[in-house]
């Protein structure tokens, strides 16, 4: 998944769809106020705060529109989930919420404004003349992106409010397309907005919460770390595959990871390929759950992606789903440790993972352990009553 510069002639062709667009404008169909009304209100989310739903669901129809032929980051992904997740029998069917679009000045919270607003116009011209584009190799824009896009970003910005200002206890967001390698001025590798980053910056701007953002992805969120490097109320971790896409993430030296301040915030952990990784994986997730602690997150925001999974067809890792609920747990574990009577609250974002039956397994596994999150078991007593009992509330 190699990215290509735009060329001279896709630059051409932007311009043109932007100039098109622009004529539109002024025949009374205006860019900024055409098809998307950005101040919809969350009032269906906020009723769902009388119904005691602990745990919310996020997708959208949308979601599944965005769709470049033969593009390995395909609807089926969300689609397979979802069926999986209801075939699960672990939650009530209000816990599966549509997701709102993301307000434009929350996304302007993490990226710049002229990649911003150039993005816009461009999936505005996309969506208004049926038209696709390829910012690079990989990451294109057509007709349906801009609303999945929209929606993509305002999941996870809405399960921010949920866990912070609603009666909700965690958010998985079972929304495309993946956010973790767009930067704070470019779209890439199949991401277009910063969905994790996002949510991360409007957590701290409004609830003014220290975020950790945890990345099992099988690639490094450079984007997510290109948003963070310079804010110290943001920490990123990420377990990643060596040498695999987009080349970024350099793991320290041994000397670095404890003198260089950067590093106590900024963790990037590299994979071995192949039958090691996933020994390596558990070792060096762990180490990056110890930094999280010494940060003391407010917010944990799960960047998951599940492309480290044995049967993924772009990387070449084996894990199995278990590990990805493994990873789950240690992370709850350890918001217990960093506050036992107040523990962050995690939400959840899926990232990438191409296999669907790989993906829609590692999901399922990482939603239950997220639906089992702070289970009281450090209070004594007996423990598997008060497990029960809780999840009686959820349930
Ligand atoms: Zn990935």
């Amino acid at each position: 998944m190699e990215s290509a510069s735009s060329t001279k002639e896709t630059e051409i062709e932007v311009d043109a769809l932007i100039e098109a667009l622009i004529d539109a404008a002024s025949s009374d169909v205006g860019i900024e106020e055409t098809v998307f009304g950005f101040n919809e209100s969350n009032q269906q989310i906020v009723e769902e705060k009388d119904r005691k739903v602990k745990m919310l669901v996020y997708h959208h129809p949308a979601c599944m529109k965005h769709h470049i032929e033969d593009h390995p980051e395909q609807p089926n992904r969300v689609k397979v989930i979802l069926d999986a997740i209801r075939a699960a029998n672990i939650l009530p069917a209000d816990a599966f919420v549509e997701a709102p679009r993301v307000e434009d000045e929350h996304a302007l919270l993490f990226h710049g404004a002229q990649m911003f607003d150039r993005l816009k116009r461009i999936m505005s011209a996309c969506q208004e003349f049926g038209k696709e584009h390829r910012l690079d190799g990989d990451t294109a824009v057509m007709e349906h992106t801009k609303e999945a896009v929209y929606r993509a970003a305002g999941s996870i910005v809405a399960a921010v409010d949920d866990v912070f200002s609603r009666d909700v206890d965690t958010v998985f967001c079972c929304v495309r397309p993946p956010g973790h390698h767009a930067t704070r001025e470019k779209s890439m590798g199949f991401c277009f907005l910063s969905n994790a980053g996002i949510a991360a910056k409007y957590a701290y701007h409004k609830y003014n919460k220290r975020v950790a953002v945890l990345d099992f992805d099988v690639h490094h969120g450079n984007g997510t770390e290109d948003g963070f490097i310079n804010d110290e109320n943001m920490f990123y971790g990420s377990t990643h595959e060596k040498d695999n896409y987009p080349g970024t993430g350099e793991e320290p030296s041994a000397s670095e990871k404890d003198s260089n301040q950067l590093y106590q915030r900024i963790v990037n952990r590299t994979l071995p390929p192949g039958p090691a990784s996933q020994s390596v994986f558990k070792r060096k997730w762990k180490e990056i759950i110890d930094k999280m602690i010494l940060f003391r997150p407010e917010l944990v925001i799960f960047s998951a992606g599940f492309d480290a999974h044995d049967s993924d067809p772009l990387a070449n890792c084996e894990l199995v789903a278990d590990d990805f609920a493994w990873a789950t747990d240690i992370v709850l574990q350890a918001c217990r440790d960093i506050d036992e009577s107040n523990p962050p609250p995690c939400i959840s974002i899926l990232e990438g993972g191409y296999d669907l039956d790989a993906i829609a397994e590692s999901a399922v596994a990482h939603v239950k352990s997220l639906l089992n999150g702070y289970p009281p078991i450090n209070h004594g007593g007996d423990e598997v009553q008060a497990l029960k009992e809780y999840l009686d509330t959820v349930l």
